[in-house]
């Protein structure tokens, strides 16, 4: 017997399949991002953005 709950993780998981299909073959891509020192606070981070650090990015309001 389906309740509420069961109804509703239906429902979702068949949005998030509708979701996975719209996206296609495309496999997921990360924002363009190299590893390097920040430009900002000139630690090494594994993947900048923008030359930025994430917790830079963070503090910055930057994408
Ligand atoms: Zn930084």
């Amino acid at each position: 017997m389906a309740d509420d709950a069961d109804i509703s993780q239906a429902r979702q998981e068949r949005e998030q399949a509708q979701r996975d299909k719209a996206r296609g073959d495309t496999p997921y891509e990360p924002p363009a991002g190299r590893a390097g020192d920040c430009d900002l606070c000139g630690e090494w981070c594994g993947r900048l953005v923008g030359g930025a650090c994430a917790p830079c990015r963070d503090k910055h309001g930057l994408p």
